[in-house]
């Protein structure tokens, strides 16, 4: 189907079609990878969009042929309207794949509710099955709010559930194949990503960073696993995806083969096929999670700029996307924004 406004291609011929709209950057957990105790200094609500500004951008990016839009934040399930903005994301034409990113607390409450409105997948992160070890990375108890959000969701007919397990060395490392027998019983599947340099405390470091290397090694000592490639059958998503083949635990592996992937954003960066483009919670464009540039949508938003305006201001940010992020270079400089502020 042709799209009212040109594609968005980039000066390296990469065209963008996945959006991230992070509805808020607050969030109920504390994840220590992600947020320090106290909170972060948010950004103040007269900046936040509202649902109609959220709906009018996202149509636009929709026209300029994004075909897939993530909601995220924060945790996005705190934001008021979201089976609202859900609804009206999944009734623009041509429709785009909706899909959340949550840490789960709240789906056994919402996530009928989102379904109807319109949601099609769920990724849920979850980086250990220990009730404590849970308390301890997130500074709140809610391992059992998790698992009974991911029951509803699955029973709310939510397919394929994604799991994301940030691994750390001193954290989690030693749960990767219980993590996986776990997600593989289930029927989710499971994703391990390497930690980022987007903490809100600065604390990441490359020596004590779990690589994707390390990672395949831990899950090959147990399991049997057959590589796919990049996004398995999509081949654009950023995860290196693995057939599960054999293992431990009481999955019946040859009626049900699962699936794992990789995210080495880091150690394996996938930039040269990267299609996404990233909308903060304050309506800054980003073409990458590691960019210094943002690009203000709400002033002109806000200011009266016509749909066209608009549609050319994003225009012109994709075409100025950079080559990739230089984590691997000595001049890497991390963003001024941390994870939950750009929309993970
Ligand atoms: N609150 C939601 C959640 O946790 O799924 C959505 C936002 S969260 C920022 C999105 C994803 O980013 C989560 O899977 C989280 O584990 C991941 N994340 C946060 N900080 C990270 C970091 N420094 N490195 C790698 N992943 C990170
Ligand atoms: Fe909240 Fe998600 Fe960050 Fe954890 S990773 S603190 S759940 S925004």
């Amino acid at each position: 189907m042709s799209t009212r406004y040109p594609a968005l291609i980039d000066t390296f011929g990469r065209v963008a079609s996945d959006l991230r709209i992070s509805l808020t950057d607050r969030c109920q957990l504390r994840c220590t990878y992600c947020m320090p105790a106290e909170g972060l200094a948010w950004i103040p609500r007269p900046e936040l969009l509202g649902d109609d500004e959220i709906v009018r951008l996202g149509r636009i990016f929709v026209e300029s042929g994004v075909a897939s839009v993530r909601l995220t934040g924060g945790e996005p399930t705190i934001y008021p309207g979201l089976p609202e903005v859900i609804g009206r994301l999944s009734a623009l034409s041509p429709r785009p794949e909706i899909s959340l990113t949550t840490n789960g607390i709240a789906l056994a409450r919402t996530a009928p509710a989102l379904v109807t409105a319109g949601l099609d997948r769920i990724n849920v992160s979850l980086d250990t099955l220990v009730r404590s070890r849970f308390a301890a990375l997130t500074r709140r108890d809610r391992l059992a709010d998790v698992l009974d959000g991911l029951a509803t969701a699955q029973a709310a007919g939510l397919a394929p559930i994604k799991i994301n397990s940030v691994l750390n060395r001193d954290v989690n490392l030693d749960e990767v194949p219980e993590l996986l027998a776990w997600a593989l019983e289930q029927g989710y599947q499971l994703r391990f990503i390497e930690h980022m340099p987007l903490d809100a405390d600065h604390s990441w470091s490359r020596d004590d960073m779990v690589t994707a290397e390390e990672m395949l090694e831990l899950v090959q000592a147990h399991f049997e696993v057959r590589p796919l490639g990049h996004g398995g059958a999509h081949g654009q998503a950023p995860a290196e995806e693995f057939e599960v083949l054999d293992g431990p635990g009481a999955a019946d592996w040859a009626s049900r083969p699962g699936r794992l992937g990789i995210i080495a954003s880091v150690t394996r960066p996938f930039c040269r096929e990267c299609d996404r483009l990233r909308l903060t919670a304050d309506g800054q464009l980003r073409t990458c999670l590691f960019a210094q540039q943002e690009t203000d949508l709400r002033g002109p938003l806000r200011a009266g700029a016509g749909d066209d305006e608009l549609a050319a201001i994003i225009r012109t940010a994709v075409r100025g996307k950079q080559a990739g992020h230089e984590i691997n270079s000595l001049d890497f400089v991390q963003p001024a924004r941390s994870m939950s502020a750009i929309g993970g």
